[in-house]
């Protein structure tokens, strides 16, 4: 396997072309942004932390049947796995009340709700990525219905796995997101599962361990990343 020509190159990771067709690297960099990219830094050692901690997950994952685009972890930053035709919705799943919701619902952070919640938003920069709901998604032909059907129940058996093996590990998975591509006529999870995607919560102390550290200033950024990368190591795979 050949790496060529950059194909895109997003807000923390680069992808690139390979000498096959269906197949491409992703190197994850150390850059980190924030606020629709209105907040940007630098974290030393993410792209490498990220790398391992999404291949650790998407590992999980596939053992517990759920498709994932990952091939193989390459090196340090870089991951090669399958080219997916992205759909353009990004699919978040909360536990815990945080961020957005709370601040749209005006409930405050922290409270467990008493089943997941599962929101869509339209991936698109210019628009600040924007809230919607399924009848967006068919009229605007984003998804077909047989598409968002299995993304619904994908991001719900993800969730279930997740929390899973994260409380084996003492950590609260309170909210996530999760991208979805077309490949070979079926619907694959793609993207990552990181400290940047996710909120990870010490279920003891409710220590924040992800990249709310950096949104919010609250210093010791890299240090939240390597304690999640340090606790997956060390712990139980398996659900
Ligand atoms: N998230 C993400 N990328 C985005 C928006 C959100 O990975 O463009 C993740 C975020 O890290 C959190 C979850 O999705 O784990 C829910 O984020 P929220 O809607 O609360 O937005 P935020 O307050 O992070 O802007």
């Amino acid at each position: 396997m050949e790496k060529q020509r950059l194909l895109y190159s997003g807000k923390a990771k680069d992808v690139y072309a390979t000498d096959d067709p269906s197949l491409c690297v992703v190197h994850f960099r150390d850059s980190a942004t924030a606020f629709n990219a209105q907040k940007k830094g630098e974290i030393a050692g993410k792209g490498e932390l990220n790398n391992s901690i999404s291949t650790h997950f998407f590992k999980l994952l596939e053992s517990n049947g759920v498709e994932t685009h990952l091939v193989r972890q390459l090196g340090a930053r870089e991951m090669l796995v399958r080219r997916l035709e992205i759909i353009k919705v990004e699919v978040v799943v909360r536990n815990i009340t945080a961020g957005s919701l709370s601040k749209r619902l005006g409930v405050p952070e922290g409270q467990p709700l008493p089943t997941p919640v599962l929101e869509y938003y339209y991936k698109d920069d210019a628009l600040g990525d924007p809230l919607v709901n399924d009848s967006h998604i068919l009229t605007f032909g984003w998804a077909s219905a047989d598409e968002l059907n299995v993304i619904a129940g994908t991001a719900v058996r993800v969730n279930e796995i997740l929390l899973s093996a994260l409380s084996a590990l003492n950590l609260l998975l309170v909210d996530f997101k999760l991208e979805f591509g077309r490949y070979a006529g079926r619907v694959i999870l793609g993207d990552e599962i990181s400290p940047d995607t996710c909120r990870l919560w010490d279920a003891k102390t409710h220590e924040k361990l992800d990249k709310d550290r950096f949104r919010r200033d609250l210093g010791g950024v890299a240090e939240a990343y390597q304690e999640i990368y340090r606790r997956l190591q060390g712990g139980q795979a398996n659900v």
